[in-house]
């Protein structure tokens, strides 16, 4: 147990506060490490130490920790109005606006936008938006949800059930109806002599085969990230949404994109299904979407959602659901100057430049045997550890490589996350080529002393 000075910021946040998805042991060992403020991409501790976030917050600081335009957007709209909902047909002029914005910016040639505070409620708010619409339409038994293991879509309790993590059972959830499918991840999952293309086609065989045994007519959607994020930065396998989305238009089976951390330019494009090359029928939004600057997620639906959504609230004159703060009008002129920071002021240029150079440093790091796969696409990326490159061997998990890998790091002031054997980087969009190299540096040093430690 570390001691920390009676009375510290450390001790007070370790009587008082509960952690989410944390290692406590570590924690125990290690001390709470409690933040003042940002710096570009450092965040700085009560004792002065600076760390450079390679993880972005949780991959939604994509403009740093201290970007004056967000904190002006913000202040300016708190001057004018402060806070108001979006019910009884009022609304604030920022959230007219945002609405309009959002949609001109997705793929969508029209649609409809929904606000939350997060990507939980916003995949809740969709889910509850298919079961609306569906026994609308006299179809009261279409409400199984599709997902796919590994995908994380939140915690609430419709959001953790669509969540692939095994994790949640401790919880007593998935809740029924909820059915996970093969994650689409090649290298980890691929059988052997099994070419990518083969891959692509079992699990697009899978969806065909979970379809006839659920019956198409029980299913309301199949949500899927273009990268899975939080499963580990998996880019999807050769051709897996040209594969599955034909079998759900057949099906009649919306597809709704989880862009919760691919939009608003991650992947190098606004949004990664625009990467990926597919139009979904809906798509939920948060993190970048403000920049993290303020809690927000949005549902934005497509042409055919959005009138048979719309054609579902005629006969009863209302959609029965929303949040107090749904369309909070700071929420949305601080997401106003956020998209305009990524898409005029050059943020995602930032990503789609440094791309490469962040693909090429950390292929050099990935020559290290210990690494097995080197994985991701523009600002996400994962460096897989195994004991064993050739069989792809796991490290035994009682020696938390990864979490000792990231501890290393956080000691040398950089901040980056393991999930599973992963080590994961997705930095703000703002990282200098010496940010990067800074980067670079202090992961290498901190796999090479982990390595020789366990390797
Ligand atoms: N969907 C995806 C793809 C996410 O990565 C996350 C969070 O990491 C969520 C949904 C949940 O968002 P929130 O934590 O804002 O509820």
């Amino acid at each position: 147990m570390k001691d920390h000075a009676p009375n510290s910021w450390e001790a007070r946040a370790e009587a008082h506060s509960l952690y989410g998805f944390t290692d406590l042991p570590s924690v125990r060992e290690r001390g709470t490490v409690v933040l003042t403020h940002g710096e570009g991409p450092y965040v700085v501790d009560t004792n002065g130490k600076r760390y450079l976030d390679a993880n972005a917050g949780l991959w939604n600081m994509i403009a740093g920790f201290d970007h004056k335009g967000l904190a002006e957007a913000a202040k300016a709209q708190y001057d004018r109005f402060p806070g108001y909902h979006a019910f009884f047909g009022r609304m604030s002029d920022q959230t007219v606006a945002l609405s309009e914005k959002l949609v001109e910016v997705s793929p969508f040639p029209r649609g409809k936008v929904f606000y939350t505070n997060s990507g939980s409620e916003a995949n809740d708010t969709m889910v509850k938006m298919l079961w609306f619409l569906n026994r609308a339409e006299d179809r009261p038994q279409a409400r199984k949800i599709l997902t796919r293991w590994n995908g994380y879509h939140g915690v609430t309790v419709v959001s953790a059930s669509m969540t692939g993590k095994p994790y949640n059972s401790v919880f007593g959830l998935p809740l029924e109806g909820f059915l996970h499918l093969g994650c689409p991840h090649y290298w980890r999952y691929g059988a052997e002599g099994e070419t990518e293309a083969e891959f692509t086609a079992r699990l697009a065989q899978e969806l065909e085969d979970v379809i006839a045994r659920e019956g198409a007519d029980t299913i309301a959607g199949f949500f899927a990230e273009p990268v899975m994020g939080a499963g580990g930065v998996i880019p999807p396998s050769a051709g897996y949404f040209q594969a599955i989305q034909p079998i759900l238009k057949k099906h009649g089976i919306p597809l709704i994109a989880d862009e919760v951390i691919c939009g608003f330019g991650r992947t190098g494009n606004t949004w990664g299904c625009q990467t990926y090359d597919f139009v979904p029928d809906a798509i939920i939004s948060s993190k970048a979407l403000t920049a993290g600057y303020f809690p927000m997620g949005a549902v934005i639906l497509g042409p055919e959602l959005t009138d048979r959504l719309q054609a579902a609230i005629d006969p009863i004159e209302e959609f029965p659901h929303g949040f107090t703060a749904s369309g909070h009008p700071v929420g949305c002129a601080v997401a106003l100057k956020a998209i305009d920071v990524v898409m005029n002021e050059g943020l995602m240029d930032m990503v789609r430049a440094g791309a490469p150079r962040m693909e090429a440093g950390l292929r050099e790091i990935a020559k290290h045997p210990n690494i097995g796969e080197l994985r991701g696409i523009g600002y996400m990326w994962a460096l897989e550890a195994v004991k064993n490159r050739e069989g792809k061997v796991p490290f035994d998990g009682k020696l938390s490589v990864s979490e000792r890998i990231a501890n290393t790091c956080t000691d040398h002031g950089l901040i980056c996350r393991p999930l599973g054997q992963s080590i994961v980087l997705c930095p703000p969009f703002t990282l200098t080529d010496a940010q990067m190299d800074e980067m670079f540096e202090k992961l290498d040093a901190a796999l090479r002393k982990v390595f020789a430690e366990v390797g």
